[in-house]
Formats: structure tokens, C-alpha cells, sequence
């Protein structure tokens, strides 16, 4: 006589959640290692699984994608690249769209490529923290700045970097501060030392 021991009836089939009552093997996690090549959790357990983990451990997500990317980013660039040449129009307005839709990873992208550019050590931030650290207020002219106000116009919000990177500075919080657009574009390839020098009177 056979006992039954739970609900499940076909087990290795059922998702392993006992709140869950998914059953069909095409829903189910694959795996080369599990049993019939898949393993006992259904897709949509698995995802919000994982949602939750990442939430609790983001550092250690953080670390997961970075390693995966390193390990296939070959594989991106080339994905990345043929869907750019599929449709180069369509990619361009989508670029486009995407970067109005994120003007602060934009810019962060961007500071980030000129330190490299520059060979500077590039540290991780993006300007908003440097801007609320700082009060939005410039360190130079001692102005309240406006991130709000046209790009190339007085008042604009920039991020400023102390010792420029292209005599050695560093995007690091350390050596960036708020600075207004009008500022920052006198100041050019001066350190802060040598441009406050100069306007003092
Ligand atoms: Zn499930
Ligand atoms: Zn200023």
C-alpha cells in the first residue's frame, strides 16, 4: 500500500511553495541540474523570490549583476549592437526619449565618461547628492543656484569639480561641489585656489 504523504500528488512537479498551486511543467523554473530539467518552483514564485532577496540584500545584488555583466558583456555589446543597426532611426528617437526621461542618469553618464576620459578615479554619486549636500548653493558666488533654469544659462545647477579633471582631479565627492552655471564655466581648467585668487579683491 502506498502512503500519501501530502497534496501532492506528482511530486517534483508542483511549485515547492505550499501556498502556491501551480502545477504545469512549462511555468516551472528550468534547470540543466533539476530533476526532468526543471527545478520545483514555478516561475512566478521564483521571480518574486528573488525581488524580495535583492530588496533585502541590494549590495550583494549589486555584486551578482556587476559579475554577470563582466562575464558576458561581450555578449551585450553584440546584442546591443545588432539592435542598433536593425533600426538605427527607431534606436535614435528611443535614445532620445529615454535620456529626457532620465536627465540625472544622463548626466551622471556623462561625468562619469569624461573622469575616465581624464584617467580620474571616478567615484559613484550622482549631482542631485552633491547638490543637496551643498544646499544647492554655488561656492564660488555663494548664489542660490536653480537646477530647474535652461541648460547654459546663469543660475543653472552644475557640478563643479574643485581641481579639474584634466589636471588631475578626481570625481570623488570629495573634490566636486555645487557650483552656478556662470561660475563654473569662468572658472574653465582652473583649481577652486587659483580662481578664487583671481576674483578676490
Ligand atoms: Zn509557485
Ligand atoms: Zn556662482
Amino acid at each position: 500500500m502506498e502512503l500519501e504523504l501530502s497534496w501532492r500528488v506528482r511530486p517534483g512537479r508542483e511549485c515547492r511553495n505550499w501556498w502556491c498551486r501551480e502545477d504545469r511543467v512549462a511555468r516551472m523554473v528550468k534547470s540543466r541540474e533539476g530533476k526532468d530539467g526543471h527545478v520545483t518552483q514555478c516561475l512566478r514564485c521564483a521571480t518574486t523570490q528573488s525581488k524580495l532577496w535583492r530588496k533585502a540584500n541590494p549590495d550583494r545584488a549589486r555584486a551578482t549583476k556587476r559579475g554577470w555583466y563582466r562575464r558576458n558583456r561581450r555578449k551585450v555589446l553584440d546584442r546591443n549592437a545588432a539592435y542598433r543597426n536593425r533600426d538605427p532611426e527607431a534606436y535614435r528617437l528611443w535614445l532620445k526619449s529615454y535620456w529626457a526621461a532620465n536627465p540625472e542618469r544622463m548626466r551622471q553618464a556623462q561625468q562619469v565618461r569624461r573622469a575616465r576620459k581624464a584617467n580620474a578615479t571616478v567615484e559613484r554619486f550622482k549631482d542631485t547628492e552633491i547638490f543637496e549636500r551643498d544646499g544647492y548653493v554655488c561656492y564660488i558666488c555663494t548664489r542660490l543656484t536653480d537646477p530647474s533654469s535652461p541648460p547654459h544659462t546663469p543660475l543653472r545647477t552644475v557640478l563643479e569639480h574643485r581641481i579639474p579633471l584634466k589636471r588631475g582631479g578626481d570625481h570623488s565627492r570629495a573634490n566636486c561641489a555645487t557650483a552656478c552655471w556662470e561660475c563654473n564655466s569662468h572658472k574653465g581648467q582652473m583649481t577652486d585656489t587659483e580662481f578664487l585668487a583671481l576674483i578676490a579683491f
